[in-house]
This record gives C-alpha cells, structure tokens and sequence, in this order.
C-alpha cells in the first residue's frame, strides 16, 4: 500500500506516511492481536519511522547529507542556517 501510494505521488506530507503507518498498527491490533509478530514489526516500523521524521523535521538537508555524505554531514553547510546541535550517536565510538 506504501509503495503503491508512494508511486502514485499521494504523500504530499511525511505525517501522511506517518498516519498510514499508524492505521496499519491499528488494523494489526484488530485483526492479528497486540501481541502478534505482525504488530510487532508494525509498531517497531512505527517507532523507527517517529525517529526518522524527527531527524528530518530538525532540518531536512542535514538529514539528505547524512545519508548521501555520512562521512562529512556534519561540516557541510546547509542553505538555511541553523544551530549546531553535538551529540553522541548510541553505539558510536568515543
Ligand atoms: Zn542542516
């Protein structure tokens, strides 16, 4: 459905992806249960989507420079000037 909606240029915002992942955690709920392994994966998208838009919404360039650029992100400018936020990644080396 995703996909399809995303071929046809139905996602004029990302909170409309966002709200068709969420009904889809809804409809998993009703018909495959809470607990299922379906819902499961669902909500986990779900959750992982919410960090995404998080990232993007922050500012959408240095999100495009940090999957296209990961090894220089964070010293290429961005067309709208912004406060430089440092912060250490989970996992990354110290
Ligand atoms: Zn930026």
């Amino acid at each position: 459905m995703i996909e399809r909606r995303l071929n046809e240029g139905a996602y004029r915002s990302v909170d409309t992806l966002y709200e068709d992942v969420k009904w889809m955690v809804h409809n998993s709920v009703i018909f495959n249960g809470g607990t299922s392994a379906i819902t499961k994966d669902l909500r986990y998208l779900l959750k992982n989507l919410r960090m995404e838009l998080y990232d993007l919404d922050s500012c959408a360039c240095c999100y495009i420079h940090a999957y296209t650029r990961p090894e220089l992100w964070f010293i290429l400018p961005c067309p709208s000037p912004h406060l430089l936020v440092w912060a250490q990644l989970k996992g990354a080396n110290e």
